[in-house]
């Protein structure tokens, strides 16, 4: 999977400069779509197409060669083979290039070409809807904001070095128009994506906004580390039974000591079954799965796995985790290939603990899972305070049938496994 850093914003806010430093320092290939427009801007000026000769414009389009290329260390621009880094800045393009991007043909032939650019690759990309249009799910979503007067600025400034002469008052009515044209874009406007981060760079230097910008992605490549780290299935094999072996021995006669453990009824020596129990505290599902001869696979949440020695617990257990409030496919697989192999899932339909006290509605994954893989669901019902040398029952059920239920019945067939968890909890000897 690519890493894909997509800075939106205005021109003259500084992306080009912030893109450039972090790519260099991040290893990703920049890519600025505003060059990409503005190609087909040049391209246009140097046919004589006007902005109305739309089948002028698709057979231009048609014929088109982009290309944005690295040579020591400079990022170059080349059309149809010639180098035109520096002329596709000109005050002619600049004037024109973001009516030319308003063209809905070119505007679909760019964000394709944008996509086939950054396929495969960990890229940082600039432009103004790049996080909204080009790659909305892009890892790293920055809006970089300026007042209008600092951007003319600094384009002035930008442009004297690199020895484009445009008046700075010139400049100013260009930016305007441009971030009127830009934000009412028919497709792929300028607008900050719901979930991008704001920065406002009007009082920050380049080095303040390359730190903040660089502080987000480092915390993403982090987070996306850690989420590698859960998710990666530990394969079976001797080593890990036997130290799985040892630490259930340890751990369940610690469990020992410090309550009166009190079992009753039995999950079958074989077969899928889904073992599923109210949820009152965190050292539930330890119970079920320390005092189980069978590998109870436990469906946890997936920021219990932040903790290292839980994740190290989690992965030797072959605890699934999962990602609330959102419908996580990945877990699905995971427990319907634990049913498929013939082994136990261990469930809380309460998704959360105490959800009977706190009036929450089951959730039904757990009827969906038993309906799916045509496995039956062993109710267990615990009851205690988990107080030091206090008593803790868990109490397995019969093995419940499901089979008589369809897809739309879910919420009775959880009701009815739910029911079956509560007689159980009030079992006491
Ligand atoms: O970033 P730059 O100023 O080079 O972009 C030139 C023009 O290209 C912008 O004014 C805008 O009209 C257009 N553009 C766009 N979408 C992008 C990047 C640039 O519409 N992703």
């Amino acid at each position: 999977m690519s890493f894909v850093v997509a800075i939106d914003g205005p021109a003259g806010t500084g992306k080009g400069t912030v893109t450039e430093i972090l790519s260099k320092k991040f290893k990703l290939v920049n890519i600025d779509t505003g060059a990409t427009y503005r190609c087909v801007t040049l391209d246009m000026l140097n046919k004589n197409i006007g902005i109305d000769e739309l089948d002028k414009i698709k057979d231009l389009l048609n014929k088109i060669q982009i290309e944005i290329k690295r040579e020591n260390g400079k990022q170059l621009v080349y059309l149809n083979g010639e180098d035109v880094t520096k002329k596709i800045r000109s005050k002619e393009v600049s004037e024109l290039v973001s009516q030319v991007s308003g063209i809905k043909e070119v505007r679909l032939s760019m964000v394709n070409l944008q996509r086939k650019m950054a396929e495969g690759k960990d890229v940082i990309m600039e432009g103004r809807d790049i996080s909204t249009y080009v790659f909305p799910n892009a890892d790293v979503k920055i809006y970089l904001d300026a007042d209008l007067e600092e951007r003319a600025r600094r384009r002035y400034n930008q442009n004297k070095e690199k020895g484009i002469k445009m008046s700075y008052l010139e400049i100013l009515e260009n930016i305007k128009k441009r971030d009127e044209n830009d934000k009412s874009k028919e497709i792929g406007a300028l607008k900050v994506a719901m979930d991008a981060e704001v920065i406002d760079s009007t009082n920050m230097s380049i080095g303040q906004v390359v730190r903040e910008i660089s502080n987000i992605i480092e915390k993403k490549k982090n987070e996306i580390k850690l989420q590698k780290k859960i998710y990666k299935v530990r394969k079976e094999t001797t080593w890990k039974k036997f130290v799985r072996k040892i630490i259930k021995v340890v751990l369940s006669t610690i469990y020992k000591i410090a309550f009166r453990v009190k079992i009753t009824g039995s999950v079958p020596k074989d077969g899928a079954y889904i073992i599923c129990s109210n949820h009152i505290n965190y050292l539930d599902a330890a119970a079920i799965v320390l005092f189980n001869k069978r590998k109870v696979n436990f469906v946890a949440k997936e920021d219990l796995f932040t903790h290292g020695i839980l994740m190290w617990l989690g992965h030797l257990f072959d605890a699934i985790p999962i990602k609330r409030n959102m419908q996580d496919i990945e877990a699905m697989k995971r427990c319907l290939k634990v049913l498929k192999n013939g082994e136990l899932l261990g469930i809380f339909p309460e998704g959360t603990r105490k959800g009977m006290e706190k009036n929450l509605k089951a959730k039904n994954g757990a009827a969906f899972m038993a309906m799916r893989a045509n496995v039956k669901v062993i109710p267990v019902g615990i009851h205690g305070t988990f107080k030091p040398f206090s008593k803790v029952y868990i109490n397995y059920g019969e093995p419940m049938d499901l089979s008589e239920y369809n897809k739309e019945e879910m919420d009775k067939a959880t009701e009815e496994i739910m029911e079956r968890i509560v007689m159980l909890t009030k079992k006491e000897d």
